[in-house]
């Protein structure tokens, strides 16, 4: 490992006076208030400096030439570094390789963009970050002054990729994993400001934070920046020996196991990689063995009863029974006979006794989803079976022993029901005690690959259909869809996709999606140019989509006029175009001018 680089060759060639004259008469100065945020380099302007050069073995960002590298290979490399090196040296080596990047990139907007405001040019380093697919970069305040020194600036990192690698091989921890993104900006800020600037993350996802949180300053105002700076200095790290710098986060656990093989699919796996997941895996498989009251949150149809179900299957109580119960779908009246059984006679209808679901569970696990629908009565019986391990059949006298484990979930913030006076304080205690909280698809967008492939299997099993798989189109939708309705939809959207495809051919977006649900999205991919063009672009493959969609639709009701159906055809063109209106025209066989004037035209109709 080359450890003689020091901070000087990382240190900016360009100095501040080279700054001011390479930039003429700009401003010096600058604060988040006064930004606009539209002077160049905008990401639109940036994104044109990205050329592949695919039969070249090329990618170039304007004259640097980069690659594509899988993050995921990045992050076994990281992997390796911590555990050859220990923590403090592979952190060390990461952060400059960041600086580097960092260092290049504002070398590259102030070559390009001379002429620039200087806040322009300072924040197209953000940009660039987001470009490159590290994180997306939200500034939420900056203000500087070259001519006194002064730097201040506050940005939050959303999915950052190095935290995904990092959950992924540690889990949550207690360290703030960001290394190369610090470097980054570091290298970025400090070159073009001319002195060092040091960032430091004051929250990361790798501690449990939601997203990041980096706060930078001119190296005088931290005070004592020692600690930030030995991280830069690549000398001070050869005399550093890895045994004195073991890695101090937890030890990586297994990849989660699925499937036991592919022909043996499960509808009730739990799949996924992302980072999310993965954190949610984590705490999945460290409270699995305990006896403790386990309550998933999260979004409608995150998959809540699949943990619950595989929180089961690496419990204890694997051999006994697993219980789910909606509480959500029994009506209120039969609540407490669902739960805890009934006595013959003991209210009209009830002319057998029968156990509720708490003695049906006993020696295994109790699912209550939709735990806050329970009525206040309800959940006062719960709290005493849950406190005392004993309950009472509807109509009975006898108390009886049970021994379950109850997993509960809900897809409301039960504290604001606390607050709402709609659910007791003491069964939310009672129930709070390990929490797991599972993302939303959305945010765990790298999943959906791996989703797809299963719904995809199963769909296919279920309804002894063959299609092939998914058009690139239907891939890309799917990739950039919102899914309000999380996985549950995303299943749904492929097994209306596998019945409406033919056997033999893919599955394209009118199988899956009415046009309504379609959202505007911009995704870039090489054009035949070599830059960057919106993938919606219109080919030969869209040709007859039109013609599909219009096919696809139902027919329209009475009420339904033509004008609508024109301009949803029009919006589901524009739509598909990514929001480009020349792609769309092109789409549909007419000009933009025509497109522009029958939107305009169908719309005064419909409003009229
Ligand atoms: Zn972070």
């Amino acid at each position: 490992m080359d450890n003689t680089h020091d901070l000087d060759e990382l240190l900016p060639r360009i100095s501040l006076a080279e700054v001011s004259r390479a930039n003429g008469a700009m401003l010096r100065r600058a604060d988040s208030e006064h930004f606009s945020g539209d002077g160049a380099p905008t990401l639109t302007d940036l994104t044109e400096c990205v050329f592949f050069s695919p039969g070249d073995g090329r990618i170039w960002l304007n004259d640097q030439r980069m690659q594509l590298v899988h993050s995921s290979s990045l992050g076994q490399l990281r992997r390796e570094l911590v555990e050859t090196l220990g923590i403090e040296r592979a952190r060390g080596l990461l952060t400059r390789t960041g600086y580097v990047s960092g260092a290049r990139d504002a070398q590259l907007v102030r070559e390009r963009w001379p002429e620039s405001d200087i806040a322009s040019v300072f924040m197209a380093g953000t940009r660039l970050h987001t470009l490159e697919g590290v994180a997306r970069v939200e500034p939420v305040q900056f203000d500087f002054d070259i001519d006194r020194g002064y730097y201040s600036g506050e940005f939050l990192w959303h999915h950052c990729s190095e935290d995904d690698e990092h959950i992924a091989a540690y889990g949550v921890g207690t360290e703030p994993a960001c290394w190369m993104e610090l470097g980054y900006a570091m290298g970025y800020v400090t070159t073009l400001f001319g002195r060092l600037v040091v960032f430091r993350e004051v929250e990361c996802r790798a501690t449990g934070a939601s997203v990041c949180r980096v706060v930078g300053k001119n190296a005088e105002a931290w005070g004592d920046v020692s600690e930030d700076i030995r991280y830069l200095q690549a000398q001070d790290f050869a005399g550093l020996g890895a045994a004195t710098h073991e890695a101090s986060a937890a030890q990586p656990e297994p990849a989660y196991a699925t499937s036991e093989s592919p022909a043996e699919i499960d509808p009730h796996d739990v799949i996924g990689a992302s980072a999310g997941f993965n954190s949610a895996c984590h705490q999945l498989h460290r409270v699995a063995p305990t006896q403790a009251t386990v309550l998933f949150t999260g979004e409608s149809g995150v998959g809540k009863e699949a943990f619950a179900r595989m929180l089961h299957r690496i419990s204890p109580r694997s051999g006994q029974p697993f219980i789910a119960v909606n509480c959500a779908a029994i009506p209120e009246t039969l609540a407490e006979a669902e739960l805890f059984g009934v006595e013959r006679g003991a209210f009209t209808g009830a002319s057998a006794s029968r156990p509720g679901r708490f003695e049906r569970a006993d020696g295994g696990v109790l699912f209550l989803d939709e735990i806050a629908s329970l009525s206040l009565v309800t959940q006062g019986k719960l709290l005493r079976a849950l406190q005392e391990g004993e309950i009472e059949r509807v109509g009975g006298t006898r108390t009886l022993d049970v021994d379950v484990r109850v997993i509960a979930a809900s897809n409301v913030d039960l504290r604001d029901e606390v607050d709402a006076g709609r659910f007791r304080e003491d069964l939310y205690f009672r129930l709070n005690v390990y929490p797991i909280h599972l993302p939303p698809l959305r945010e765990r967008r790298d999943d959906i690959p791996l989703l797809m492939n299963h719904f995809l299997h199963l769909a296919k099993r279920r309804h002894t259909r063959a299609p092939t798989g998914f058009t690139s189109r239907a891939t890309r939708a799917l990739l950039n869809y919102r899914f309000p309705g999380n996985i549950r939809e995303l299943q749904n959207l492929i097994e209306r996709g596998v019945i409406a495809a033919e056997d033999g051919a893919a599955i394209d977006v009118p199988h899956m999606f009415r046009s309504e649900q379609l959202d505007e999205h911009l995704l870039l991919a090489v054009g035949s140019g070599g830059g960057l063009d919106s993938v919606a672009t219109p080919d030969a493959e869209n040709a007859p989509l039109l013609e599909q969609i219009r096919r696809s639709q139902p027919a329209p009701q009475e009420g339904i006029s033509l004008d609508a159906v024109e301009y949803r055809l029009l919006e589901e063109a524009v739509s598909l175009s990514g929001g480009n209106l020349a792609a769309a025209a092109r789409l549909l066989g007419i000009t933009r001018r025509q497109l522009d004037y029958r939107l305009k035209a169908a719309r005064r109709r419909l409003t009229e």
